[in-house]
C-alpha cells in the first residue's frame, strides 16, 4: 500500500446555504475511503471574482490520502455531483466546488487533473485559508500579491445556546 499524501482541497459555494454547502462538504470528505482530515481553515466570504452571482464561502481543508490523485479527483467529484453540482457554463454559480490544490509535493498535468492547481496563485480566496492552517506552504509574497482582493472571515458559529 502506497505512504499516506498530505494533500488539500479548495472548497467554495455561493447557491443557497452556501456555508452549510462547505461544512456538509468537509463532513463527507471526512468520510472519504483511505482518507482523513487532517486540518480544516475557518470559513471566508469573498466576492465573485470570474464567476457571478451571491458571495462565495470558501474553505480549505488538509487530508492524508492513500488514494492515487485521480482517484481522489474522481471522489471529490462525486461529492459535488451529490450536492448537486452542474455545468452549465464557465465559472458558472455552484452549489460546491471543490478543487485539489496541493497533493504531496507531486506535480501532475494530464488534461483532465493539473496539480498543483494552476490558478491557486492569483485567488486569494485560496491563499488565504491554505495559509491559514499550511502556513509553510504561503509565502508572504504570494499573499501580498492577492492583497488587493477582499476577503473576509465568516463570523463562527456560536451554536444552539442562548
Ligand atoms: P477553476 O479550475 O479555474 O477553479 P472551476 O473549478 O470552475 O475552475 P470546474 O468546472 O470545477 O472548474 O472543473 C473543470 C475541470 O477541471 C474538471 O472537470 C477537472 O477535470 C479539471 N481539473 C484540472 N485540475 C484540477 C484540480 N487540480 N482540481 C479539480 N479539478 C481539476
Ligand atoms: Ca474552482
Ligand atoms: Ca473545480
Amino acid at each position: 500500500m502506497r505512504d499516506p499524501v498530505t494533500a488539500y482541497v479548495a472548497l467554495g459555494a455561493n447557491l443557497g446555504d452556501a456555508a452549510a454547502a462547505v461544512k456538509d462538504a468537509m463532513a463527507r470528505i471526512a468520510q472519504i475511503d483511505q482518507t482523513t482530515l487532517a486540518r480544516a481553515s475557518s470559513l471566508y466570504r469573498s466576492a465573485p471574482v470570474e464567476s457571478s452571482g451571491p458571495d462565495y464561502v470558501n474553505a480549505v481543508v488538509e487530508i492524508r490520502t492513500r488514494l492515487a490523485a485521480p482517484d481522489l479527483l474522481a471522489r471529490l467529484q462525486a461529492i459535488e455531483a451529490g450536492a448537486g453540482r452542474e455545468r452549465p457554463f464557465r465559472n458558472a454559480p455552484r452549489t460546491l466546488d471543490l478543487d485539489l490544490l496541493l497533493y504531496g509535493s507531486g506535480r501532475i498535468d494530464s488534461e483532465r487533473l493539473q496539480v498543483p492547481h494552476p490558478r491557486m496563485q492569483q485567488r486569494a480566496f485560496v491563499l488565504v485559508p491554505l495559509a491559514e492552517i499550511a502556513p509553510g506552504r504561503v509565502s508572504p509574497a504570494q499573499l501580498k500579491s492577492v492583497a488587493g482582493q477582499s476577503i473576509t472571515l465568516v463570523p463562527s458559529d456560536p451554536g444552539h445556546g442562548a
